[in-house]
């Protein structure tokens, strides 16, 4: 399977007046064409800010280095005019609030069929009857009368739609979706998630999904890389992971998430104490003021992500296996 996205020791570091805050560490990952990568953590562990790295759109004190790059071309640090047209036409970007890359004061026509004509070529009434068929792609009813409003006369549910319908315009390889379905009711967001599989599976395109919510990780992705303090602690296939974690803030993550088991509804447990602060990060792990198994080795010696199976890796010190979730392990 080929890569759409090849990430390499990517570093993303803010400048502030307290001095450097580091919010990506070293991460490395890729994804395959056609798959779906969840990302998970709390906020603050750098899952968002390393795609806005890929993106070019972090803040102005922001600088990332390493190597990033689509479809075998390396993006990080061109030319924000190159940049500008690998946005376009390979990856693209939607959030939770469709706001954020909607016009407000524009109707969706004038907003899709712009680029179009710019990024493709195409002459105003091609590139409105394209602007059609994706709308009707994403299940906007009446697309045709639809496409003259604007954002705002829309529910929260189909500016969700037409974010993506915007997103998708240009066949972008790579579809980068932030926080997708969090500001959703939970039926909406079941429709949005099963809209997203279905249009991977039509396009063949690759995601990159961002959550807090392991539910929509377990909907939606093939493999899920876990991060804590702007590091990768865990990788690996979702139904792994899911059913035996090997990184104890990965297990923390699942056992404050409700489950069904054999016994009903799981009880509820919660991670103690903060993650660490980003500008002073502690010596060895950076997990280990929150984690029960923590031994001498985890305050002197930061831990590295290295394989442990097939396909799966983890950033921790112990060497035995943790045991599978309750109501798994059969
Ligand atoms: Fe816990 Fe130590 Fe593993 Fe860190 S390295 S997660 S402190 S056991």
């Amino acid at each position: 399977m080929s890569n759409v996205l090849e990430v390499t020791n990517l570093n993303t570091t803010f400048a502030t007046q307290e001095g450097d805050v580091k919010a990506v560490n070293n991460v490395s990952f890729h994804i395959n064409r056609g798959e779906t990568l969840g990302i998970v953590g709390e906020s603050g562990s750098g899952k968002s800010q390393i795609f806005m790295s890929i993106m070019g759109l972090l803040a102005g004190n922001g600088r990332a280095t390493g190597s990033v790059k689509v479809t075998g071309t390396e993006i990080l640090g061109v030319a924000t005019k190159d940049l500008n047209k690998i946005r376009g036409e390979r990856m693209s970007m939607i959030f939770q609030d469709p706001m954020t890359s909607l016009n407000p004061y524009l109707t969706v026509r004038r907003q899709m069929t712009e680029v179009l004509m710019t990024h493709k070529g195409m002459d105003e009434a091609t590139a409105a009857a394209t602007s059609v068929r994706l709308l009707d792609r994403v299940q906007i009813p009446e697309a045709q009368r639809r496409i003259n409003m604007h954002p705002h006369e829309f529910s929260g549910g189909m500016r969700q739609r037409v974010m993506i319908a915007m997103a998708l315009l240009c066949g972008p390889e790579l579809l980068i979706a932030d926080e997708p379905t969090t500001a959703l009711d939970v039926t909406v967001q079941a429709q949005i998630l099963d809209l997203l599989s279905e249009l991977r599976r039509d396009t063949g395109m690759a995601i990159a999904l961002i959550t807090h919510d392991l539910g929509v990780i377990a909907g939606l992705a093939d493999r899920v890389m876990v991060m804590y303090a702007g590091s990768i602690v865990e990788e690996g296939a979702v139904r792994d992971i899911f059913k035996r974690p090997q990184h104890p803030y990965t297990e923390g993550l699942l056992k404050s998430m409700p489950r069904l088991d054999s016994h009903g509804l799981n009880r509820l447990d919660t991670i103690g104490g903060q993650p660490p602060n980003l500008q002073n990060l502690p010596t060895g792990c950076s997990f280990r003021d929150r984690c029960q198994y923590a031994f001498e080795r985890c305050a002197q010696e930061r831990p590295l992500l290295h394989g442990i199976d097939a396909g799966r890796a983890k950033a921790c010190h112990l060497e035995r296996s943790l045991g599978p979730l309750m109501g798994d392990a059969a």
